[in-house]
């Protein structure tokens, strides 16, 4: 299929925002890598503004030196990541100016929140990353955004231009799949799960058989904006729109160490975010060990306790670690249940 054309932007808004991104970059504690985005709605509404650095969440940088690792995870959230973690609104339909090209991991939870515009500053294209790295954002970042329906751009804000560097096949950008919503509960139900967070999901968990299941999936409750409360539950999958042939279509080489599936906990961080959904009592269940990246992320999420069936990983056989770290710490709450 044939990409289709781009869709029309404000472009001077877009180099503004590029800026503040910019501006920004040199304040990352980041020795080697500093890196910054900002994220914006399609109008440039000052109120949807968000500039961040790669940067760890004020928990990790009070307690350890920044070399130190949670579990054999940097404690560094990319910029991208970090915009959408620490944006108290949706994001979807939203445009990103990054100020160099996003790896495979940002890809995808760009793609989970449902961002459309991915501007990267020609500067960029000429750092670190893509020099080391360029199988891993030319084949997976790009072929991510694009089965995702996201735009991405060369942006060169001296000369005012940009270059489209990857369109989507279709505007219509695809649902994330793997996540379940149900239908509001009554009254009574819902003040039983505020209640009692941690029964009502040990509940939850037995009834949906989420124990039994072969990949790992997380479920908690949420309220959506009208107070209503739902049971949610997110299973691990491939990125919205990318099917398990386009994964198989790629050579093994380009796709270095990155996985193209999302976790089902860090998914569910961007979940509640694109249905601005908040998480009763700050719990969640596990069917896995959630993975050390889960739990660095989870520090800029209102996640305070999470509750692991079982004790096989996901992926990452250091989730173990990082889980009994952060209980030793106070950080967060850990029920092996
Ligand atoms: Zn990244």
């Amino acid at each position: 299929m044939e990409p289709m054309q781009y869709e029309e932007f404000d472009l001077d808004m877009v180099i503004r925002r590029m800026q503040d991104a910019v501006d920004v970059v040199l304040s990352s504690e980041h020795d080697t890598s500093k890196v910054a985005a900002c994220l914006f709605d399609p109008d440039g509404n000052p109120a949807s503004i968000i500039s961040r650095t790669n940067h760890r969440p004020y928990a990790l940088k009070q307690r350890f030196d920044w070399t130190d690792r949670i579990g054999k995870s940097s404690q560094f959230i990319h910029a991208e990541t970090a915009c959408l973690l620490e944006y108290g609104r949706s994001a979807e339909g939203h445009s990103i100016c990054v100020t160099d090209p996003f790896c495979p991991n940002c890809a995808k939870t760009l793609a989970e929140s449902g961002v459309k515009r991915i501007f990267i500053d020609h500067k960029g294209m000429d750092k670190d990353f893509v020099q080391r790295r360029a199988g891993a954002f030319n084949v997976i970042s790009l072929e991510i955004a694009q089965k995702a329906g996201i735009d991405v751009y060369i942006l060169y804000r001296k000369d005012r231009r940009f270059e489209p560097l990857r369109l989507p096949t279709s505007h219509i950008v695809p649902a994330p799949a793997g996540v379940v919503i149900d239908a509001a509960l009554d009254m009574e139900a819902a003040a039983r799960v505020k209640g009692d967070v941690a029964t009502a999901l040990t509940e939850f968990a037995a009834e949906s058989g989420i124990n039994a299941l072969p990949h790992s999936a997380v479920c908690c409750f949420a309220a959506s904006k009208d107070g209503r409360v739902h049971r949610v539950m997110v299973h691990e999958s491939l990125p919205p729109g990318l099917s398990p042939q386009d994964v198989a279509s790629l050579k093994p080489d380009d796709t270095d160490k990155y996985r193209f599936t999302v976790d089902a906990l860090n998914k569910l961080y961007f979940v509640v975010r694109r249905h601005e959904l908040k998480i009763i009592g700050g719990a969640v269940y596990c069917n896995r060990v959630p993975s050390s990246r889960a739990f660095v992320n989870m520090l800029l999420t209102d996640i305070r306790k999470v509750m692991i069936a079982g004790r096989v990983p996901d992926h990452d056989p250091t989730g173990g670690d990082a889980a009994r770290l952060y209980a030793e710490m106070g950080l967060i709450e850990v029920d092996w249940v």
